[in-house]
């Protein structure tokens, strides 16, 4: 039998991957959904009702994970806000997963930024056109390294937070997500087949603001850890 090496024609990029807290492996990421307005407060300082919303989700690319440390300034945008978040990464997955069962798919948990080009975002929502150019562009998603769940559990309360030159702009408690990890990986399930390597970022506290060059922003979600990432 021959096994031959696909032939590609042109080079494969290679899998985005992030690493593994106290390990050499790495993860590899397969997509990247996120959960819109998970926490009370940040969805009234946006404008809307939390009461009245069912779950929503939105994506980012996976190639749009950065783990160096530094947040290029995109270009087209004059308002790039930050929004710190839990992120779960699952290491198996499926279709309609109840949620008594949702956690046995974890890998493990991170902490990453949603960076998010407002001003685009905002004309997107006001159009009815999709959030793609506010949410998925180059390095919106500076990430941490994972750190396994049989490490440190499943965090359900718990401070997250994120300082902006030193200064506390966002804080929450995981507590106060709406939508709860377990919940999030089961209503995900019923719309997409989950699979090893998908991460989901849980939603952001309210304090949300612009950032600018320089801006060094240092993120804390007790129980899993922190980022520190500087805009250039
Ligand atoms: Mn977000």
């Amino acid at each position: 039998m021959n096994i031959a090496a696909p032939a590609y024609v042109i080079e494969p990029t290679a899998i985005p991957t992030l690493p593994v807290a106290g390990s050499d492996k790495l993860f590899p990421v397969r997509r990247v959904y996120c959960v819109g307005r998970n926490y009370a407060a940040h969805a009234v300082e946006m404008g809307h009702d939390p009461n009245k919303e069912p779950p929503f989700f939105f994506q980012k690319n996976p190639d749009n994970l950065v783990t160096d440390g530094n947040f290029p300034y995109p270009p087209a945008s004059n308002d790039v806000h930050h929004e710190i978040e839990m992120v779960v990464a699952l290491k198996s997955g499926g279709k309609d997963i109840p949620v008594e069962r949702a956690l046995d798919c974890v890998y493990g948990y991170g902490v990453a930024l949603d960076m998010t080009r407002r001003d685009l975002q905002g004309v997107a929502k006001d159009m009815g056109r999709p959030w793609e150019v506010g949410k998925a562009f180059e390095a919106s998603a500076p990430c941490s390294a994972l750190v396994p769940a049989e490490r440190i559990g499943h965090p359900k309360d718990g401070a997250i937070w994120l300082d902006v030159n030193g200064e506390r702009k966002q804080t929450g408690d995981l507590n106060q997500m709406i939508w709860k990890v377990p919940e999030m990986i089961s209503y995900l399930s019923g719309l997409f087949t989950l699979k090893p390597g998908d991460i989901i970022l849980s939603g952001t506290p309210s304090g949300v603001g612009a950032v600018k060059r320089g801006d060094v922003l240092r993120g804390h979600v007790d129980g899993v850890g922190d980022i520190e990432v500087r805009v250039v």
